[in-house]
């Protein structure tokens, strides 16, 4: 079956500041919007995950600014190909357009830099998801890893109330994938608005801290809410971890250096997709399913984190094979009605009612530049 994909969450556009990348046309890497196309992708969140380094020297923000400039010039080169998707409206209009909504997000609440100030900068600049923290604590919300420090707060600060309040009224998703079990529930608590786990599987199936529990599976299924699946490998199977951490300690991994980070990062990357045993993607429908019985199958949907990563299930090895994903799950009993819910309408309802109507995205059309 073919139906239309929201990916709510790739990491592509660090191939494109780094190295060069055109995503409006074919690439390395997983995602290109040449490639997600073929693969039916129709709204695609592009992340501005900023390297926690950058915060030593003061300069996450300008780091974002510059991945989100790298958004603002892909949506202006390729005008055939995609455009601006700033609410749920305008998702939907270029859908029946025929192109691609690209949506800009941030990962990792550090990029802005303790200030709601540059948070609505980031706003005014197209920015319409932001997950809220990444494997770094922060002063004002606690990762999901471990090592925070004294000052951490457990789950969110007031500050870390005041960005969520913040973005429901300015009209940007809330996304809890990297959050502690803490700040998801604090989060649930003060958000008016349906938040995501964008990226992220179930610890039912594979114990990791990346991954929901049950109860948080069922409460993001009650408040409307949607878990992205995810396609990293070490969330998903407890094997593949072992057999990718190994591997990554190997002299021939270690060998590989192309000169600069990104570079080696993807290089490095395809020797893991090519020497790592095999995730069937089947191991992909297990947490779909498990998430569907929990959480509801209205409140799941797809966040590949694609170029995020770097071993992806097979089958599953870049942007053009989605469609395989959706004939898997056909064949665990899903219907298609039930299929287009899990990669379109279960994110965009979400996404629209995020930034729908009582919040500023609804009312804007077009990004200013930050
Ligand atoms: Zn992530």
């Amino acid at each position: 079956m073919r139906t239309p994909v929201f990916d709510a969450h790739v990491d592509s556009l660090q191939r494109a500041l780094d190295l060069g990348d055109d995503l409006g046309s074919v690439t390395g890497g997983h995602l290109d919007l040449v490639r997600g196309r073929i693969g039916g992708l129709q709204a695609v969140v592009l992340v501005c995950w900023v390297d926690p380094v950058h915060m030593e020297t003061k300069q996450a923000g300008a780091r974002c600014a510059q991945l989100l400039d790298q958004y603002n010039a892909l949506l202006e080169r390729h005008p055939k190909l995609v455009t601006f998707g700033g609410n749920g409206a305008l998702v939907e209009a270029a859908r029946s357009r025929g192109l691609i909504a690209g949506i800009a997000g941030i990962e990792g609440g550090h990029s802005i830099e303790e200030s709601l100030e540059r948070l609505e900068e980031f706003f005014e600049g197209g920015v319409r998801v932001m997950t809220l923290v990444w494997n770094n604590h922060l002063s004002w919300i606690r990762s999901c890893r471990e090592g925070a420090g004294p000052d951490t707060p457990q789950g969110l600060s007031d500050f870390g109330r005041d960005v969520v309040r913040k973005m429901n009224q300015l009209g940007m998703l809330v996304d809890l994938s990297h959050a502690s079990d803490q700040a998801f529930w604090d989060t649930l608590e003060v958000s008016d608005r349906p938040v995501i786990a964008s990226h992220s599987g179930c610890r039912a199936v594979n114990d990791h801290p990346r991954n929901l529990s049950d109860d948080q599976l069922r409460a993001l299924g009650e408040s409307e809410g949607v878990i992205g699946a995810v396609f990293c490998t070490p969330f998903l199977d407890k094997g593949c971890a072992e057999a990718l951490v190994r591997l990554r300690e190997s002299e021939e991994h270690e060998a590989i250096d192309e000169g600069n980070e990104a570079a080696t990062f993807f290089a490095r990357a395809r020797f893991l997709q090519e020497s790592a045993p095999p995730l069937p993607l089947t191991r992909v429908c297990d947490h779909i399913c498990h998430a569907a019985e929990l959480a509801g199958v209205e409140h799941v949907g797809i966040g590949s984190d694609y170029d995020g990563i770097d071993h992806t299930p097979q089958g599953l090895e870049d942007a053009s094979r989605y469609p395989a994903l959706a004939a898997a799950l056909l064949g665990r009993g899903f219907t298609e009605a039930e299929l287009e819910g899990i990669f379109w309408g279960n994110m965009a309802r979400a996404f629209a009612c995020a930034t729908g109507e009582g919040t500023r995205a609804a009312e804007l059309g077009a990004p200013a530049s930050v």
